[in-house]
């Protein structure tokens, strides 16, 4: 096929560069956290079985244990209650591991307001910039929140609880109801603001995405690295059986 040997030779010669847009994933990774009387989801926990050792003399292994949300992950449809009967991890059509992103960069507007909110104004100005959302694509929501590493800075708990940005409640639903992409791609623990336990509905991405079958795709890195328009996000999570999403590597392919 002509297409993917021309993929291949823009790989080799570097017209074609793979951005990693995953966090680390160790003990140390940052993770959701919720009020003390909910479940909480676990940290990345390695748990080493042999390593050149008695216990195996050859080879080293490691079990491991992780919540599915922890570090960069995907949220399938039947992660929040209002997608409940829609896909599960293991179910989601792989087709959507592979599809176009745009990046809406509002990095400089967090940075005078942790709380900022993307509206459907700010993608409405986008595509009048830059044209439609891709069919079927993801929107990249760089905010800049990927430079904090630390489980403090990251969740940024002030009096209010949980302080990092996000979409507002019609943005999430005009999104989910109105728009052809497919999810949304944050660099926060969720894909919901920090303070979006207060919102109506509480939590609009997760209520209003997974309840329209869409994705999400949590702790994105290095979208500063990205074009505005063109990238392709590659996402495949673990085909677990009947869960609710995954750690993933993500990557994205970017024409140079
Ligand atoms: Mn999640």
């Amino acid at each position: 096929m002509t297409v993917l040997s021309d993929l291949v030779d823009a790989l080799a010669d570097g017209r074609v560069e793979v951005v990693d847009l995953t966090a680390p994933l160790s003990a140390e990774t940052p993770i959701l956290e919720l009020p003390p009387e909910f479940g909480q989801t676990a940290r990345f926990q390695l748990e080493e079985i042999s390593r050149y050792d008695d216990r195996g003399p050859a080879w080293y292994w490691n079990n491991f244990r992780t919540g599915e949300h922890t570090g960069t992950h995907f949220d399938a449809p039947n992660h929040w209650v209002t997608g409940k009967d829609m896909a599960d991890v293991g179910s989601v059509p792989p087709a959507a591991f592979l599809a176009p992103a745009v990046v809406l960069d509002v990095a400089d507007r967090v940075s005078d307001d942790p709380n900022f909110l993307i509206e459907v104004e700010h993608i409405r100005a986008f595509e009048a910039e830059h044209g439609a959302l891709p069919a079927g694509g993801w929107l990249l929501c760089r905010t800049g929140w990927s430079a904090r590493v630390t489980q403090a800075d990251m969740i940024n708990n002030t009096e209010t609880g949980p302080t990092s940005p996000g979409m507002s409640a019609e943005c999430a639903r005009w999104v989910a109801e109105e728009s052809a992409l497919q999810g949304i791609g944050v660099e926060t623990v969720g894909t919901d603001a920090g303070a979006a336990h207060s919102f109506d509905p509480a939590f609009p991405c997760h209520s209003f995405l997974m309840g329209n079958g869409k994705y999400g795709l949590a702790q994105l890195q290095n979208l500063d690295r990205l074009p505005p328009t063109g990238a392709v996000v590659v996402a495949p999570p673990l085909r677990i059986v009947g869960g609710s999403g995954s750690p993933v590597r993500v990557l994205a392919l970017v024409e140079h």
